[in-house]
């Protein structure tokens, strides 16, 4: 069974359909390998008993029959723990699906687990679960992104073929270019957030992880879609996405080079030489036009990112009061002090900071000062790239500042990983979808990811770009070591 470890979802269909498999195997496979290597790896918060997996199984014919995936763990399931990787929910447990899950449910899909997170996916490298570490497979000492980056590390050690995620200002993207996987952030109103836990709701989004392009898709194709019951829904036809794949770029293509964030002051050099490369095979391997631009409000993105970001997870939070629920301190004499220790004792230190940044941004005398400068700022952005994209179809950059860094390497320099959202929270502030996309390794064998970028609800165009590139490049074939 080893060859079904780095499997595809198609792979794994077929062995479904030519009963060389059965689901029940395949779940018990992927347990054994979470059993095996996960203790180390710390990518699942919880991995269901194979029993209880295929008892939530209603579908044995949809697209993703018997195909085993992750659910970051702020997203809802029914029946199962739902923590955020937050000590405050603590024994909280679902009362009902979130959309996306009740639709991969009706498409037959297996949810074995939960994936660890940044607490409330506030982070850029995973160090911030209240519960465990995880690791980067393709380095040990190495983080391997946030926040979703227990979703990216089990798809990247081939634990699963598959994971959901969520990006609010690169979540998705910036661990799977730390992972060597592809991450697709979807446009803002694309995929439902109903049933996910919010941490900045003008800009969360459900993302998708996997290995190859042709797997985000099938993926994306399951849970996108209209839904009456998230009132920033997009009720709008949708593509299929996987048949997208097989249709060819238009004649006069047109890619944006973002100049101005490929000479950004501190850009790894081989993270901006593998980006080149990617940008001249599109221009000469593939005859794409390729036009130079800047985008000039991407130096004032993280900032503005920064400010409204923790201003709507202050109040997003505000919720978790020891009332509603999971966690509640038992100590407390009165009622203030319930609230306050149970925020105190239930809330990671960043999470509190973040908290405490928000109410100063929002309080009376200061709002003016950085909550609304902050949202003029994200309209400026989102006029910059209405504009940008009259003239190219999609955007090109680096999806990351660095390979991933050691664990522990911004303990003492925050700055520098708030940072880390450069090249991707302006994505967010804009409502655009983008994908990332493997690209190369590093001189130390750490994965490098491209971004690209297109208009709203330019999802299929992002897949044929970055599948045709996908197909000519042999990246996604290699595999973390350890883990074969
Ligand atoms: N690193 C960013 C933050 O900490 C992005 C998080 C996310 O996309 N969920 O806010």
């Amino acid at each position: 069974m080893k060859s079904l470890a780095f499997a595809s979802i198609s792979d794994l269909k077929a062995k479904l359909a030519n009963r060389e498999i059965t689901s029940h195997e395949l779940v018990d496979f992927y347990s054994q390998r979470f059993a095996k290597y996960d203790k180390q790896l710390g990518s699942a918060l919880e991995i269901f008993n194979t029993e209880s997996v295929l008892e939530k199984a209603i579908n044995q014919t949809g697209p993703l029959a018997g195909i085993p995936g992750l659910i970051k763990d702020n997203i809802c399931q029914n029946g199962r723990n739902a923590t955020c990787a937050s000590k405050i929910l603590t024994g909280f447990q679902a009362t009902y699906d979130a959309t996306v899950i009740e639709k991969l449910k009706q498409a037959g899909a297996l949810l074995i687990g939960r994936a660890n997170m940044d607490e409330f996916a506030m982070g850029s490298s995973n160090e911030h679960s209240a519960f465990q570490k995880c690791l980067n497979p393709w380095n040990e000492e190495c983080v391997p992104g946030g926040s979703s980056g227990g979703s990216a590390a089990a798809v990247a050690a081939g634990l699963v073929p598959w994971a959901l995620g969520s990006d609010t200002g690169g979540s998705v993207r910036l661990p799977a270019a730390f992972c060597g996987i592809v991450g697709m952030k979807p446009t803002y109103g694309r995929v439902s957030r109903y049933g996910m836990i919010a941490y900045a709701s003008s800009l969360d989004q459900v993302g998708v992880l996997s290995r190859t392009v042709v797997d985000n898709a099938q993926i994306l194709n399951v849970i996108a879609g209209y839904d009456p019951k998230d009132s920033t829904s997009l009720n709008v036809p949708k593509p299929d996405y996987l048949k997208a794949l097989d249709e060819s770029l238009r004649a006069d293509f047109t890619i944006g080079v973002v100049d101005n964030a490929l000479n950004a002051e501190g850009l790894d050099a081989e993270i901006k030489q593998a980006v080149e490369q990617v940008v001249s095979f599109y221009g000469k391997n593939l005859n794409i036009k390729i036009k130079h631009l800047k985008i000039g409000s991407l130096d004032y993105s993280a900032a503005a990112y920064f400010i409204i970001s923790r201003a709507e997870a202050a109040s997003n939070l505000a919720r978790f009061d020891g009332v509603r629920y999971g966690m509640r301190s038992r100590e407390a004499k009165n009622l203030y002090e319930m609230y306050a220790d149970t925020r105190h004792d239930g809330f990671g230190d960043e999470v509190r900071l973040r908290i405490m940044v928000g109410n100063y941004v929002l309080s009376e005398g200061h709002a003016g000062k950085y909550y609304h400068s902050a949202q003029k700022v994200q309209h400026m952005i989102r006029k910059e790239l209405v504009e940008t994209f009259k003239d190219v179809d999609l955007l090109i950059m680096p999806s990351q500042a660095m390979p991933a860094f050691k664990i522990g390497a911004f303990d003492k320099n925050k700055l520098q990983m708030d940072l880390q959202d450069y090249f991707t929270c302006f994505v967010n502030l804009a409502g655009l979808p983008a994908i990332s996309v493997p690209c190369g390794y590093s001189k130390e064998g750490l994965p490098i990811g491209f971004q690209l970028i297109g208009p709203h609800l330019s999802e299929a165009i992002l897949y044929q770009a970055a599948y045709q590139y996908e197909q000519a490049h042999a990246w996604h074939e290699r595999r973390p070591t350890k883990f074969e």
